[in-house]
């Protein structure tokens, strides 16, 4: 068996390989070569702590596998530790033992990243200038810098519900060369493109925000009860998802469908986009919806680049196990 430990991983994944990854996950989910298995997600009823198993089996890229872990609302006052906590263990497809087990923090950080970034490589118009950001905070960072890659933005907007915070994206935005505002909500009609990542149950991004031929990535709605835009927004976009059983039950989609503004078969894969079995964006007044709620199959995709590279790089441990 083969270990990357956390501390290897930002020596090796790259935001290209792990775009990559998770692009070729997402078409193999809509070609159905790759299935995500149910969420198991528990609160332990110690440490405040949630903890569960995401996971799937990728046919086509041959990763079978879990990332186990969750949060630590305690970690950081009382031992020092991130929060979040996640380790990805890959098995081998032809005989159930065990390949490798991967840190799995800076991989999450990145494959959610890896995710709104493939989105507007997909869907977003190409003379797309200004990226809007709504979020600041830990992941904010990620999906910024991802993002920034995928087109010649010669201007970032960002706001946040915690304007403190902010910071946070200037400074990527900077490090980027590109330069930064800090606009309110109504200022959002300038973007073309925009990330929301946020953890607020409250939508903030209400349908007068966007303006028609934009692009917007919902990535904090991950859970039963979170919202980040309007409901009325979802019905005049065209939506897009990295899975739909889990866009309509714990991503954006779950309001607009449960309000019956939305039916199940608007929520397409990106996957199929990716794929070319559906044809995307269509005209440039279209607005556009990604709805990425984070599938195990991501985790397992970047793992088992990681492990490569690994391998490659001669940093894997190898155990007899
Ligand atoms: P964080 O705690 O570092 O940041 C939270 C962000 O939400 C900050 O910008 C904060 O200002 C904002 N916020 C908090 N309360 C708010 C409110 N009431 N209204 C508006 N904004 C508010 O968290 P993070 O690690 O950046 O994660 C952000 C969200 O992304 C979380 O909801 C997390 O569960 C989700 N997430 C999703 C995926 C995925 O795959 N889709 C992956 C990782 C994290």
């Amino acid at each position: 068996m083969l270990i990357v430990p956390e501390r290897e991983i930002s020596n090796l994944m790259t935001r290209e390989a792990a775009s990559s990854a998770v692009e070729r996950v997402f078409a193999a989910m809509a070609s159905k070569d790759a299935y995500n298995f149910p969420v198991i997600r528990e609160a332990i009823g110690h440490e405040e702590a949630l903890y569960g198993f995401k996971g799937g089996f990728d046919k086509a890229g041959m990763a079978l596998g879990l990332k186990a872990g969750g949060f630590w609302p305690n970690n950081l006052e009382k031992h020092g530790h991130i929060n979040h906590q996640s380790t990805v263990f890959l098995f081998d497809p032809d005989t159930g033992m065990v390949k490798a087990m991967v840190g799995g923090n800076l991989l999450t950080a990145l494959r959610t990243a890896a995710a709104s970034s493939v989105s507007i490589k997909h869907l977003a118009r190409q003379d797309a200038k200004v990226m809007g950001m709504v979020g600041a905070g830990h992941q904010a960072t990620f999906q910024l810098r991802a993002a920034l890659e995928q087109r010649p933005f010669e201007k970032v907007i960002g706001w946040n519900y915690h304007p403190e915070m902010l910071p946070n994206i200037e400074q990527v935005a900077e490090e980027a060369g590109v330069p930064f505002e800090a606009v309110d909500l109504d200022g959002m009609v300038e973007a073309d493109v925009i990330i929301s990542i946020t953890s607020t149950f409250a939508p903030t991004i209400m349908a007068d925000h966007i303006t028609p031929g934009t692009h917007i990535a919902c990535m904090g709605t991950d859970t039963k009860g979170k919202q980040e835009v309007e409901a009325a927004l979802l019905a005049k976009s065209t939506i897009f998802t990295d899975e739909v059983a889990q866009s309509i039950s714990i991503g954006e989609a779950q309001h607009a469908v449960s309000s019956g503004l939305l039916a199940e078969s608007d929520v397409h894969q990106i996957g199929a986009v990716i794929n070319g079995t559906h044809e995307g964006r269509t005209s440039d007044d279209e607005i556009t919806l990604f709805d990425g709620t984070g599938v195990g199959l991501q985790d397992l995709a970047v793992a088992a680049s990681v492990v490569d590279l690994a391998v490659k790089k001669g940093v894997a441990i190898e155990v007899d196990f």
